[in-house]
């Protein structure tokens, strides 16, 4: 097992709903954890509370994962904060459907940009340091469900999360013999601030609820961990869905 107690944390998204999950859980493993998210006063929010129980345990930057320098910068101030990087939750990201032809070449790039290249970003600096370390580590991208099966009106996110998972096989293969593994999380519907009654509606997120596929942030957040602590997982997609990609049907 890939113990998590002592080791060095980056989870990026980590203001609200799966990233907020998964840090508090590495936080009660015994990790040390460097939350970073574009929202920084939702990020300063939520880690001075966390603070309170996790002291000495917690760095927290402002970081949008599409600019690389600041993906960079990120990296850097985990070096100076705890000295090391062990485990990288790349989670970050935004939805955007759009229907293609009223999408903006911009709209289309926007997504890309924080879907796919913030992942590749934190990816490859948090590797990079993990491979100067020499004691490999654990990486885990969040595609979605979206990224196994396309996705209606979303031909942006769709793409961006098909390229999250075949890009974190590559990396598993690639790091493999530097003992860093890499998987991809596919989250089906779950209440975060991406899904909720204020955006989807109480009738919607009600049906999805009495279908059984509406997930908790704390229903990936375990899958996160298990992607984390099981040494022989890797190069794997895990689907969180309540079976929605298998058994989802219309009543006939
Ligand atoms: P969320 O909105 O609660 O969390 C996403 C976080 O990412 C937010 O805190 C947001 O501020 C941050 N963020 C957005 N753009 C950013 C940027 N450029 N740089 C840094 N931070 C940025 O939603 P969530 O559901 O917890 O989303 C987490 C991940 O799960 C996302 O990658 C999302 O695509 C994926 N996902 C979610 C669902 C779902 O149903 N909630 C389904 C499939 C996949």
């Amino acid at each position: 097992m890939f113990d998590i107690n002592g080791k060095v944390a980056v989870v990026t998204g980590a203001a609200s709903g799966i990233g907020l999950a998964t840090v508090k859980m590495i936080l009660a493993k015994g990790g040390k954890v460097v939350a970073s998210d574009y929202n920084k006063e939702g990020l300063e929010k939520e880690m001075t509370s966390l603070e309170k129980d996790y002291e000495g345990k917690i760095g927290y930057i402002a970081c949008d994962v599409s600019k690389e320098e600041q993906v960079k910068a990120m990296v850097d101030y985990t070096l100076e904060k705890f000295g090391r990087v062990d485990i990288a939750v790349a989670n970050a990201g935004i939805s955007g459907l759009c229907p293609l032809l009223d999408q903006s070449e911009e709209q289309w790039r926007h997504v890309l940009g924080i879907n796919l290249d913030g992942v590749y970003y934190t990816d490859k600096y948090t590797i990079e340091q993990m491979v100067k370390q020499g004691e490999g580590g654990a990486v885990v991208n969040i595609s979605s469900i979206a990224g196994i099966t396309g996705l209606h009106m979303a031909s942006a996110y769709g793409a961006s999360k098909g390229a999250v998972r075949t890009m974190s096989k590559a990396l598993a293969c690639e790091f493999k013999p530097k003992g860093i593994r890499v998987n991809s999380v596919h989250p089906g519907n779950t209440l975060s601030g991406m899904v909720n009654k204020d955006i989807f509606g109480d009738d919607l997120i009600n049906q999805l609820k009495a279908g059984g596929i509406l997930g908790t942030a704390e229903d990936l957040a375990h899958a996160i961990i298990f992607c984390i602590e099981n040494e022989f997982f890797t190069a794997q997609e895990l689907v969180v869905d309540g079976g929605q990609l298998t058994t989802y049907a219309p009543d006939i």
